[in-house]
């Protein structure tokens, strides 16, 4: 079959960050691309993901910024926090986002499928909505993911996930999340911002696996201090309704914890059930995840896959970064690889984190001796206001080349420290540049040049002092 005796040059499946990037650009190419959503347009980020969730956080937020004017002179009335408002003017700002995402995919110039789209084949695809096939040379799997629901624990079918996190009628009084990834820990965070009381549950050591130690260690400590019950080592055994609607929560270390919502938050499954795969000769890991290989490509030669469907990294900037890549491999004869080195990335826990580059247990293995530079300090803005609340900046620089490896903040604006200082750690900044940096005074993040004895040091994988 020729080119052009397909229906479309591209295809692709799923209205997310990672699909929208691709057939946009495509499209903006001359492509004939059409694009296929079941839901809505946006996909997990916009509409039940990072957006949704970053105005839980900033409205969770005014309860301490309320108690924080206080020492800075202001007196205010009784206070009242409304969820069904701050649900609907949510939900008003998630569908302004999606109408726009909508427009600018036919903008580009591609078709816009609204249903669920299955491989029939290699080339074929079928639309559910209306039962038509349609062909193409080339597909995108870009479907993403979506939360774990737990299937094995007794009781799973009361419990919540994020998706109805997001809209719940009443804000509960009191929380049990299971997990202890970022999307646990922020959602602990909203809740008790909001006056929730909220306790986590995880099975791990310490939460926030895969970040560094002692930022995981203090944020742990934070969120206790302000009333988080945080249990780690322990988990569900299973969850029971009590005759009220109300559940119990029954952990392995034997407690029951009262809760009017118990929300799952142990992962997330990649959207490949039912979507042909076997038919076309794609092919799944043992979690369901698509196999692709550096660029993308799936094991069926003309079908390619990006974003969380994958299981690589599942991050929106990543999923729209692998979008730009295919393209540019696809239709610009450039063969791409996503470059998943030195991602930043943020927890928007309270307080928040920011890193970039690699954890110090990671650095230890990778280099043979490195610097530590760690400082913790009560940020100015909390003089007045008499909160307690630390901030931490921590750099870990090669000794050998001096390059600074790996930065880790918790602390106010972290997430918008790690963009910039992601720059610098991408760029190979070495420690002397930090330090030949003017600081901006008076800021917290001055820290981050003004440190100029390393607090230790790590040689051959030991601390010495
Ligand atoms: P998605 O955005 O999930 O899009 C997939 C789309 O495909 C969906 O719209 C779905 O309806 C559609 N679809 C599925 N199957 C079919 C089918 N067969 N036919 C047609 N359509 C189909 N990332 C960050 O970078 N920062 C954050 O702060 C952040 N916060 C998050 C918070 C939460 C609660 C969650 C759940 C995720 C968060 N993420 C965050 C992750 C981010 O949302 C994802 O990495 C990103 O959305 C992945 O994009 P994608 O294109 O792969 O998939």
């Amino acid at each position: 079959m020729s080119a052009t005796s397909y229906d479309y040059d591209l295809f692709v499946i799923g209205g997310g960050s990672g699909g929208v990037r691709a057939a946009r650009r495509a499209a903006a190419l001359g492509k004939r691309v059409a694009i296929a959503e079941e839901y809505r347009f946006g996909g997990t980020c916009v509409i039940r993901g990072c957006v949704p969730k970053k105005l839980l956080v900033y409205a969770s937020q005014f309860s301490e910024a309320w108690e924080d004017a206080r020492g800075y002179g202001w007196q205010f009335g009784e206070k009242h926090f409304d969820w069904p408002q701050l649900i609907a003017n949510k939900d008003n700002e998630i569908e302004r986002l999606e109408r726009i995402y909508h427009a600018n995919v036919e903008k580009a110039g591609a078709k816009v499928l609204m249903s669920r789209a299955v491989l029939e084949g290699p080339h074929e695809i079928r639309l559910t909505a209306t039962d038509k096939r349609v062909t193409a040379e080339t597909i995108v799997l870009a479907t993403g993911g979506r939360p774990n629901p737990h299937p094995g624990l007794p009781g799973a079918e009361h419990c919540i996930t994020s998706e109805e996190a997001f809209h719940l009628k009443r804000l509960p009084q009191s929380i049990v999340i299971l997990g202890g990834g970022y999307i646990a820990v922020e959602f602990a965070n909203i809740f008790l911002g909001l006056g929730v009381e909220t306790t986590l549950v995880y099975r791990g050591q310490e939460i926030l696996q895969g970040f560094d130690d002692d930022v995981r260690h203090e944020l742990h400590q934070a969120m206790a201090q302000k009333g988080m019950s945080v249990r780690c080592r322990d988990t569900l055994e299973k969850v029971v309704q009590k005759p009220d609607g109300r559940l119990e929560a029954h952990t392995a270390c034997g407690d029951v914890l009262d809760a009017d919502e118990v929300m799952l938050a142990i992962g997330r499954k990649a959207n490949t059930e039912n979507l042909g795969c076997e038919t076309a000769g794609v092919e799944l890991d043992k979690r369901g995840a698509v196999v692709v290989d550096e660029y993308s490509r799936t094991t069926a030669d003309n079908i390619y896959a990006i974003g969380d469907v994958t299981h690589r990294m599942q991050l929106t900037p990543v999923a729209i970064h692998e979008a730009m890549c295919l393209v540019e491999t696809l239709y610009r004869n450039n063969p791409t690889k996503p470059d998943y080195d030195t991602v930043p990335t943020a927890v928007f826990s309270q307080p928040e984190i920011g890193t970039v580059g690699l954890t110090e247990a990671a650095a230890a293995e990778t280099y043979d001796e490195l610097e530590v530079y760690k400082t913790m300090f009560r940020p100015m803005k909390n003089t007045l206001s008499g909160r307690d609340g630390k901030m931490m900046i921590k750099l870990i620089v090669d000794a050998a080349s001096r390059r600074v490896v790996g930065t880790h903040i918790l602390g106010p604006d972290a997430g918008e420290l790690a963009q910039v200082l992601g720059i610098a750690v991408k760029a190979g900044v070495t420690k002397d540049q930090f330090d030949a940096t003017m600081a901006v005074h008076p800021t917290a993040s001055e820290e981050i040049v003004t440190m100029y004895e390393p607090s230790y040091r790590i040689r051959g994988g030991e601390r010495i002092g």
